[in-house]
């Protein structure tokens, strides 16, 4: 495990529920009820991906612990999770609202992936061991959500985090690194993490990338010094690679690489026996950048890389790597892209 403790303190209300063998509590405020349930539910739903993908929970119980909103995170130490009030106990979703992001339920999916993703697998103390622990926990925490909500819904969540990646590296004071260099940066092991791993996963498909990060699980969980390194762990990735698509693993953590796909023209003709035949024209392209900024030294570099196309119910149409939110698409395929 990771070494760290806390201290909390309060007149709590504790609720209590099992997953098995495993006691799952929630320390709480009485006057923050309303998550707790879900909260739960996160947890269980949690338990249940990562012991079956990963490996076997470690430990008997599992508690989540409130905190006042005077600081505003949820960490995780072994078996013990406390969470802010600020970021779930409190929170009301708008479930009407189509781009809600029920982050209390994603939040607590993250901090139990941790009890894998640093209380299993431990990252050395060197430059990239937050993709060993943020990085997977982001991806463990987006397959929860997946679960939960479905593979339509998931563009949502990808979206915020490609716009706060996006917009962090603008803002960024020294260097931007490739994931598999990371300085503790937050928008890169956290966001642009989610991206690497949700891409991977749509490449690879998830038995296999999952099978992928069980063998390194079962090779380096639990570990004495020396502590596992994200090299390590690009190799047990790179053998789950189906052949000639190698180059992802230097397009997505090697180097810092941008893809900017666009629609640029959509038609429909109506064929008159009640089919209609849609065309889509898309510009694509990838760059390369490096520390020193997004902007002029970027280099175009050739895309040649699997995207999906799909239509939705309301004629819109939208090529990304995953499918959009709101209805299920009407078609989807995969059609190679190149610039
Ligand atoms: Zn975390």
């Amino acid at each position: 495990m990771l070494a760290g403790w806390s201290y909390l303190s309060a007149d709590y209300e504790v609720a209590r529920d099992r997953w098995n063998d495993v006691a799952i509590e929630i320390y709480y405020d009485r006057k923050h009820p309303y998550n707790v349930e879900r909260m739960i539910e996160a947890v269980k739903k949690s338990l249940v991906y990562f012991s079956r993908e990963f490996s076997p929970y470690q430990y008997r119980q599992l508690r989540i612990i409130e905190f006042p909103r005077y600081a505003r995170f949820a960490q995780a130490f072994p078996n013990t999770v406390p969470f802010s009030e600020s970021i779930g106990f409190i929170a009301k979703l708008d479930e009407e609202d189509n781009e809600t992001i029920d982050y209390g339920f994603y939040l607590t999916a993250h901090e139990v992936a941790h009890q894998w993703w640093a209380h299993q697998v431990v990252g050395g103390y060197v430059q990239d061991a937050t993709v060993m622990s943020e990085t997977l926990a982001q991806y463990s925490a987006l397959m929860v959500m997946e679960e939960e909500y479905g593979r339509e819904k998931m563009r949502r969540f990808l979206k915020y985090e490609l716009d706060n990646y996006l917009r962090s590296r603008g803002g960024e004071l020294l260097e931007e690194l490739p994931l598999l260099r990371v300085e503790n940066q937050g928008y890169i092991h956290y966001r642009k993490g989610s991206l690497v791993m949700y891409a991977l996963r749509d490449a690879l498909g998830e038995e296999a990338l999952n099978g992928a990060l069980k063998r390194y699980v079962r090779e380096v969980a639990f570990q004495e010094p020396p502590y596992t390194y994200s090299r390590e762990l690009v190799d047990f990735i790179r053998e789950a690679i189906p052949e000639g698509r190698e180059r992802l693993i230097e397009d997505l953590f090697d180097n810092i690489t941008i893809y900017d796909v666009k629609t640029r023209e959509a038609s429909v003709e109506e064929l008159g026996d009640g089919r209609y035949r849609v065309r889509v024209a898309v510009e694509a392209h990838k760059f390369r950048a490096d520390g020193q900024g997004p902007g002029d030294r970027d280099t175009d570099r050739r895309l040649d890389r699997r995207g999906g196309v799909r239509r939705d119910g309301n004629g819109r149409s939208g090529v990304g790597q995953v499918a959009g939110d709101g209805a299920a698409p009407h078609h989807r395929n995969r059609r190679r892209l190149r610039d």
